[in-house]
């Protein structure tokens, strides 16, 4: 077999076979393939597309590609969830506790930022002494002791996707459905859990920018995870907005643990009860209604505040500071973005406002660039809101104050602003089983 036969083939259009999938596959991560040629493949591919049976294929090989996890040693059902990325996202430090002060197990392996988009991993260790790296048995321990347990993906997880990841991100070819597909199932179907709630977002801030695509996608990751003997389903979430109003890492720990005392934005709570309900379901706990009221119940209950202060002991985090947020460095330079018009804000490029983030220092541009976990910004102004010349859109928080011009200047880019108010749009738009 030959790579040049197998990139020729899908350039004119070819299916490829379950034999020629694993060829590129193994030979890639073995380093026998040159990246020139995977690059031509995954531009084949983005411009010819997969069919079920190949993306199916690819899936299994990429989650063959390295270790899989035996969560067997976990008693109980092992909820996992995955978001596909966006700004503002912090459910996975909502959802996570309050599933398991329901009793439902939850081992998650999390990510960190990837391009515009944040990372649980990264956020997860604003927290001082917050462990992401646990050895095997340390890991179990805490899923067994504490119900969760969030660390970093480790090295040996499906290594195809790290590879391909990469190259994807330079050669444009992140966002077609196959790839994404195969990527985040690839990487889940090894990771061990019994059941994947899967948070796809769609729109200015997400990978897929219609509900169409994102609905598509949904559909084709649900039944390849339902195919793998895992209970998967799918909420199709609204990312033409950041979720709720802080974007960054620090910043969203604080904006997660307000959640948790039940308080703070409405539609991060509602798609959080919505997720944990869906996780609940999956592991058989009751009919979807039921199981959004046990999620309310423990979150009023402050039960889910509780796990998280115990998973952050446990990770050798400083627990002090989710009993007392204000602990959390944010800034500690500050500045204000004020509207230079007034009228209705009518659209939000979710992108620009997570490369805002970017600037700040919140997220890296090259792999090795440290994070100011500190940086980030604060939304008091949303899409459908009226706001008047001179009021505060947001605050920007950064340790370097030289970057806080650019950065307004891309927040102020990434609003519109018209005279009517635009029609509202909700953060659930579909669900799929
Ligand atoms: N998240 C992933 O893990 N992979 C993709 O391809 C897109 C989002």
């Amino acid at each position: 077999m030959r790579m040049y036969d197998i990139i020729k083939k899908k350039r004119d259009g070819g299916e490829l076979s379950k034999p020629e999938i694993d060829f590129f596959i193994k030979g890639y991560v073995a380093g026998e393939i040159p990246d020139e040629q995977a690059a031509a493949l995954l531009m084949a591919i983005f411009f010819n597309n997969m069919t079920v049976e190949e993306t199916t294929n690819l899936t299994t090989a990429i989650t063959k590609s390295g270790d899989t996890v035996d969560l067997s040693g976990i008693k109980g059902f092992k909820a996992d969830k995955h978001s596909t990325g966006g700004v503002g996202d912090k459910t996975t430090l909502i959802v996570a506790p309050i599933v398991a002060a329901c009793g439902v197990k939850v081992a998650k392996m999390s990510g960190r930022g990837l391009g515009h988009t944040g990372g649980t991993v990264d956020k997860l260790e604003a927290i001082p002494g917050f462990q992401t790296t646990l050895p095997r048995d340390k890991f179990f321990e805490v899923v067994n002791d504490v119900g969760v347990s969030v660390i970093g993906q480790s090295g040996q997880l499906a290594p195809a996707d790290k590879k391909l990841y990469a190259l994807r991100d330079v050669t444009a070819t992140v966002d077609k459905l196959p790839l994404i597909a195969s990527s985040i199932m690839g990487k889940k179907l090894a990771s061990g859990a019994d059941g994947i709630v899967l948070d796809v977002k769609v729109g200015s801030g997400a990978f897929c920018k219609t509900f169409d695509d994102g609905l598509a996608l949904a559909k084709a990751m649900v039944n390849i995870g339902n195919h793998a003997g895992k209970t998967t389903r799918a909420i199709i979430s609204n990312m033409d907005k950041p979720l709720g109003r802080a974007v960054g890492n620090a910043i969203e720990v604080v904006e997660a643990i307000e959640i948790l005392k039940n308080e703070g934005d409405l539609e991060l709570r509602e798609l959080s009860i919505e997720l944990a309900a869906a996780m609940l379901n999956i592991a058989g706990l009751g009919e979807i209604d039921a199981c959004r009221e046990l999620a309310t119940e423990k979150l009023r209950r402050g039960e889910g505040l509780y796990s998280l202060k115990k998973m952050v002991k446990a990770q050798g985090g400083n627990a002090e500071y989710i009993d007392n947020p204000k602990l959390f460095t944010v800034g500690p330079e500050k500045y204000e973005v004020k509207a230079l018009q007034a009228g209705y804000i009518t659209k939000m490029d979710t992108e620009k406002i997570g490369l805002t983030s970017l600037l700040l220092g919140a997220g890296r541009n090259k792999k090795e660039d440290k994070i100011d976990y500190g940086a980030g910004l604060y939304i008091y102004k949303k899409t459908g809101d009226y706001v008047h010349g001179g009021d505060v859109l947001a605050t920007l928080y950064t340790s370097d104050r030289s970057r806080i011009r650019e950065a307004e200047e891309a927040y102020l880019a990434a609003l519109t602003f018209g005279n009517a108010a635009p029609a509202p749009v909700p953060v659930i738009l579909g669900r799929v089983k």
